[in-house]
């Protein structure tokens, strides 16, 4: 066997850079798979390597790994008071709508569920992941969507009604006009 001597070099310049280079969830979700892959190769010799196309559960272990790091800068002071026992006093719920994490997670849904309204998604997205100040985050990635602002501006077309009958549309006495139903 031939012994190959691989120099790898990782510049980290931010642990958020990662998920803001990204516009679509399922692609950040997939190179954060991939790399969860190189890293648990990098550990292990070769015989327990894992190869070939990454599957379901590293894809979710990978946007937990999202959440950790956007949490983790997000609620930076708040974690740090929890650690050392402390009590949390500042509440950042506006720098959630800020979050670029917290936009792929609704683009995402929105675009699963075919374009969804708000109330639509607000109870998709409540199954799966508690989002701080979600209805607001909500409204603002639907104004953002072009297909969805096409859509609410399209008229439908009026139906064509048949010409009712002369004694149906005015007012008579009882009984004066009267018909029958043979089907
Ligand atoms: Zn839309």
């Amino acid at each position: 066997m031939k012994n190959v001597n691989l120099k790898i070099s990782l510049i980290i310049t931010k642990p958020n850079y990662i998920i803001k280079i990204f516009s679509k969830l399922t692609k950040l979700q997939r190179v954060r798979a991939y790399s969860l892959i190189f890293s648990h190769n990098c550990r292990l010799p070769h015989a327990m390597w894992k190869i070939g196309p990454h599957e379901l559960e590293e894809q979710e272990k990978s946007l937990h790994t999202c959440i950790r790091i956007a949490q983790s800068q997000e609620y930076q002071s708040g974690i740090h008071a929890l650690s050392n026992c402390q009590k949390i006093f500042e509440a950042s719920s506006n720098s959630a709508l800020k979050n670029h994490l917290t936009q792929l997670v609704i683009e995402s849904e929105h675009l699963w569920l075919l374009h969804a309204t708000s109330q639509l998604l607000l109870s998709s997205l409540r199954q799966t992941s508690w989002i701080v100040n979600r209805r607001d985050s909500t409204r603002c990635i639907l104004q953002l969507c072009i297909v969805c602002k096409k859509k609410s501006k399209a008229e439908t077309l009026q139906q064509l009604m048949g010409q009712f009958p002369h004694a149906r549309v005015n007012s008579a006495r009882s009984f004066l006009n009267f018909g029958k139903d043979c089907t």
